[in-house]
């Protein structure tokens, strides 16, 4: 992941990454990237893949199966929210490229001991994004994470920086997890937080939850160094919607319009974080 996001960081536009748990899904980031011309992060929490009953690894070899006949198209493949050093280690073994532990529930000093750990494993050509502060909200289900949010501090990641290593950071910048579900107005960003964060780390800044912020302030961050983008809760609802819908046709149907249907949605997204004719 690291490649693609330095280029995004560089260029001044985001990856979206998308959170896929099935076929479907996984099939629908391919399809949206193809259509765009555009890079795509696939990504999954293990929240995400156990009720699906799916592994990492049975994950990754769906991404790579499907990948193959997409030979154009770059992307990666991406644990989002591994909570403990285990689950990001399983992921790593499973074939994934690219980690994201999230330290944010604990202590400061236990979040760089563990990324720095995984960082040494991951080596320099698997990606390790790490949080600073804590975005909060509806993450990491079945953990014992608060859900209270702190905002990501300039001189803390500059710190957690020099400490790690990690390749790119999801900070805390007014954004929330889930956002539907926990608060009902529309998150304000700190853009003033994000430049401070921006001016005091040379990586690619992560926006978490990004569902239900308004286009422009997506856009307007996205042009202040946020190069990657996740995006679930807006996703899902798309598709769930679609698959109520046509609930009455047979599964093979309903299932591949849902999958059109998610992939008209994610070519949104890419539009709004600049990626589209990017390959
Ligand atoms: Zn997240």
């Amino acid at each position: 992941m690291s490649d693609l996001l330095l280029r995004a960081y560089r260029g001044n536009y985001a990856i979206p990454a998308i959170c896929v748990s099935n076929m479907e899904s996984v099939l629908a980031c391919f399809i949206a990237a193809e259509k765009a011309g555009s890079p795509v992060i696939i990504q999954s929490a293990y929240s995400e893949m156990n009720p699906q009953l799916i592994t990492a690894g049975d994950l990754a070899g769906i991404v790579r199966t499907i990948g193959k006949r997409y030979q154009d198209i770059p992307y990666c493949i991406h644990l989002d929210h591994g909570m403990t050093q285990e689950e990001c280690m399983m992921a790593l073994e499973g074939g994934f490229l690219s980690i994201m532990y999230d330290g944010s529930g604990g202590s400061y000093e236990e979040n760089v001991r563990v990324t720095k750990r995984l960082k040494d494993a991951a080596g320099p050509h698997r990606c390790v994004e790490a949080e600073v502060g804590r975005v909060g909200g509806e993450e990491g289900k079945g953990t014992n994470k608060e859900n209270g949010i702190i905002k990501s501090d300039p001189e803390q990641l500059a710190d957690f920086l020099a400490k790690t290593g990690a390749d790119a950071i999801a900070v805390s910048i007014g954004n929330i997890h889930g956002c539907h579900g926990v608060i009902k107005q529309a998150p304000e960003l700190d853009f003033a937080l994000l430049q401070k964060l921006r001016d005091s780390c040379g990586v690619p800044l992560v926006l978490h939850g990004a569902s239900g912020i308004p286009e422009e302030d997506i856009r307007k961050a996205v042009t202040m160094g946020i190069s990657k983008v996740n995006y679930y809760t807006q996703l899902y609802h798309c598709y769930m919607g679609c698959v109520r819908k046509n609930i009455d046709l047979t599964m093979e149907e309903c299932m591949g319009r849902a999958t059109e249907a998610l992939a008209e949605e994610i070519m949104k997204l890419m539009d709004m974080c600049g990626s589209v004719d990017r390959i």
